[in-house]
């Protein structure tokens, strides 16, 4: 299949144009910028044959199978919403958009349109998730009673743009990490979080955005889920623990785009590491994506999963802004 990339941007060259050419028989066939010259020049550095600054030009290429959507968070909804018109299959990153109502229209637009519409929440898609799910899972850690989640990190200089500064384009920690937390827990716990409460601050790089946040979130299990994300702790480590009446899991490093990190597992026997498969995470998901294409199974992570966690998002956004607890509304 010939891919379009919608958005000449970080992601799409550090991490996608690999995995999309990765897999067999797919091949990236154009890029759209709002800007002709950094769209020619991403172009040129990658090997791409078409660069357009009109996406209407790019949707007309029948050629396209699908589009990876990876532009600034304010963009995706109306850029989705005219693939999906022109027949296009799209893989989106997250956060869908910038509100759940639109995000529902996506995925609504989606299903009448027969398209598979994915949501690039990579953390799902790694070995090490993967194996953590499984074990909760198989029951080893016995019922399960919290989870708490470490996503503070240091925001590379080179990411520091419209993420600290640009409210209108989706900026802040909570658009930019919440979101992928929130789709982990889901996707380990297998519920969607209830009520959140949470405080949210500018701890040196936000500008008019937060840049580091902490929310404790209510599961119709019972189960408690404690999530803190930040852009501006360099030396905190990632991770998620999960604890049940059976035994502790802690994994380190995983919280990541890469395969790394370590899973460790105390229990009445005492204490052993985990093995996991460390394939490529953004590569799994495209596997799961094309499969879905060819009428096989689903998206590793679909519309409604970025729907989810981008009202997880916004639930804690709120009630960091409002001091009191909110609700997630996933829209029906
Ligand atoms: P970038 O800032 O690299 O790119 C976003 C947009 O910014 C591009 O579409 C581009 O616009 C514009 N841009 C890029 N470089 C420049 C420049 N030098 N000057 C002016 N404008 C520029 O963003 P990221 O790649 O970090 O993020 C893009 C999307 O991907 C976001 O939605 C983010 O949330 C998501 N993301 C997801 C990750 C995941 O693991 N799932 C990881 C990282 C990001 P144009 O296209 O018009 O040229």
């Amino acid at each position: 299949m010939k891919w379009g990339l919608v958005g000449a941007s970080t992601i799409a060259s550090e991490h996608m144009i690999g995995a999309i050419r990765a897999q067999a028989g797919h091949t990236v066939e154009a890029v759209l910028s709002s800007s002709a010259e950094r769209g020619q020049a991403f172009a040129t550095r990658n090997g791409i044959p078409h660069a357009f600054t009109d996406l209407e030009t790019l949707l007309a290429r029948p050629e396209i199978g699908a589009v990876y959507i990876s532009t600034t968070n304010e963009k995706h909804f109306s850029q989705a919403m005219a693939a999906f018109a022109a027949g296009k299959h799209v893989l989106c990153e997250k956060p869908l958009a910038l509100s759940v109502d639109d995000a529902a229209q996506m995925v609504e637009a989606a299903r009448n349109a027969g398209l598979v519409f994915a949501t690039n929440h990579h953390l799902r898609c790694a070995g090490a998730h993967l194996a953590i799910r499984q074990i909760i899972a198989e029951g080893r850690l016995g019922h399960v009673l919290s989870v708490r989640v470490f996503h503070a990190v240091s925001l590379p200089e080179h990411l520091r743009g419209w993420r600290i500064d640009n409210r209108d384009a989706g900026g802040g920690v909570i658009a930019d990490i919440t979101v992928h937390d929130a789709d982990t827990v889901r996707f380990h716990l297998g519920e969607d979080p209830k009520t959140v409460v949470a405080q949210a601050v500018s701890s040196g790089l936000g500008e008019g955005v937060e840049d580091s946040v902490m929310s404790v979130w209510t599961m119709p299990s019972g189960i408690m889920v404690q999530s803190h994300e930040s852009f501006t702790h360099p030396y905190a480590g990632s991770g998620i623990e999960v604890h049940g009446t059976e035994g502790s899991l802690f994994a380190q490093g995983v919280m990541t785009q890469r395969p790394t990190g370590t899973i460790t597992m105390t229990d009445k026997d005492g204490t052993v590491q985990l093995n996991y498969d460390r394939h490529d995470l953004y590569g799994y998901g495209l596997k799961a994506f094309n499969r879905a294409v060819a009428g096989h199974g689903r998206p590793a992570a679909d519309g409604v999963d970025g729907l989810k966690s981008l009202a997880v998002a916004m639930a804690v956004a709120r009630s960091a802004r409002e001091g009191r607890a909110v609700d997630v509304d996933y829209k029906g």
